[in-house]
């Protein structure tokens, strides 16, 4: 039978691109500011283009700012959050050095996986998913494994947890003489964090959380003595792309080639930094407080339960207990919920009916909690009343005995 060559049938007919309006509160992207969307729509300019150094020069001030730190050392590492994840830990673990890691969620499951991948001994601190590491047991931990490094999650998104005692935490890793690298992936630009103030040696985010920015260019910072520890390594770290004492060529007083920065998102990241300073960090961490503070009451309201205790709450992600239908009312469960109420079918029904994302729970979570962003742009009074009330309306379809009245009276008084 006559089999055409490869590369020869006829051009594919592909629509235009038209992807829904969605409101976006699930764990990350969150909703890109309109200026951020626009500011991607600019002409490109060559990545040694001397416009572009000034461009790169704006958004490492601009990170600085949002970081609150002075660290020379702060660049968008190209790629998603897990770029600058896999940067700080890939140049700081060398091989043979020991790692300590947290188990209180997924993304400490991530940094333990690079830290091997590294080269590095992995051990660790436990403590429950929906907790926060208990700084006895760190110490505890550092006193037994005596580790070179140590990365603990700032805020765990599988869990919607805020790490609380972060200087408590550093001052034990400094004590032992090891680095100290945090996930800030869901806190910067949205629940406080402050680098130098708390002596963190190396942090990382991502873009599309609280900066309300699309995926691309993620933010990275390191001090002195963490970026000391990087040029004086015994040999390189494995991955060419990510090596910082290459990136220094572009990024510190040299800016020559190592790869082709991704221009637009830079732009992105340069605009939506821009947005964080004008409204000034601190009005923003309040932002991001009153507003998920407004959802968190009309959830609670309603009969919900938050899965996380106040003091570790984070505003920027809101697990939600998923609740038992009334007996015999609601459809039966067919996802991992072990629950009478399917979250599955509860988050697919937001999407459907209200183009509304919200997530599921991961891993040791998984069917128990919804996880609720309320990050960045998606941090405003509109989003948080169209969550609670089509939240509230959804779950009663589905069997729940809530109280969606009580609910979306409860946001509405506190917005
Ligand atoms: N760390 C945390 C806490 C995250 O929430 C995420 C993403 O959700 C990452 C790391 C990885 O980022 P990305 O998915 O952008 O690669």
């Amino acid at each position: 039978m006559h089999q055409p060559e490869l590369g020869t049938t006829d051009a594919p007919e592909v629509g235009e691109l038209t992807p829904p309006t969605r409101t976006l509160m699930g764990p990350g992207p969150s909703d890109v500011h309109p200026r951020v969307l626009r500011a991607m729509s600019t002409p490109l300019v060559g990545h040694l283009d001397p416009s572009f150094i000034e461009i790169m020069d704006d958004t490492q001030e601009l990170l600085r700012y949002t970081f609150r730190t002075d660290n020379k050392w702060t660049i968008p590492v190209s790629g998603t959050g897990s770029a600058s994840m896999e940067a700080a830990i890939g140049n700081l673990v060398e091989p043979g050095e020991t790692v300590l890691v947290p188990t209180n969620g997924y993304f400490g499951g991530r940094m333990a996986e690079m830290a091997r991948r590294a080269g590095g001994d992995v051990v660790e601190v436990d403590a429950p998913w929906g907790e926060p590491l208990d700084p006895v047991d760190v110490r505890a931990a550092f006193d037994e494994h005596q580790p070179d490094v140590f990365g603990f999650v700032h805020a765990e998104t599988s869990t919607g947890v805020r790490q609380p005692d972060v200087p408590e935490l550093t001052s034990i890793a400094h004590d032992h003489d090891a680095y100290v690298i945090a996930d800030c992936v869901t806190s910067l630009g949205g629940v406080p964090l402050k680098v130098d103030e708390w002596d963190i040696d190396a942090a990382y985010s991502g873009p599309q959380k609280c900066l309300s920015c699309p995926p691309g260019a993620s933010p990275l910072t390191l001090n002195d003595r963490a970026m000391d520890k990087v040029l004086s390594r015994e040999e390189p770290t494995r991955s060419w792309y990510l090596d910082l004492s290459l990136l220094e060529g572009y990024w510190g007083e040299e800016r020559a080639y190592h790869h082709t920065a991704p221009v637009t998102n830079v732009y992105a990241l340069r605009e939506a930094l821009r947005l964080v300073a004008e409204e000034g960090i601190e009005s923003r961490w309040a932002r991001h407080r009153e507003t998920a503070g407004a959802l968190k009451a009309g959830i609670e309201a309603m009969g919900l339960e938050m899965n996380v205790a106040d003091e570790y709450w984070l505003p920027s992600l809101n697990a939600v207990r998923v609740p038992d239908g009334d007996a015999g009312q609601g459809p039966a469960s067919t996802g991992a919920s072990r629950h009478t109420v399917d979250d599955g079918a509860v988050i697919a029904d937001l999407l459907d009916g209200y183009d509304l994302e919200i997530a599921s729970g991961l891993g040791d979570l998984a069917g128990d909690i919804f996880r609720i962003g309320c990050m960045g742009h998606s941090a405003r009074p509109a989003n948080v009343s169209l969550l609670v009330s089509a939240l509230g309306q959804t779950l009663a379809e589905h069997g729940a005995g809530v109280d969606v009245g009580a609910g979306v009276e409860a946001t509405a008084s506190r917005l």
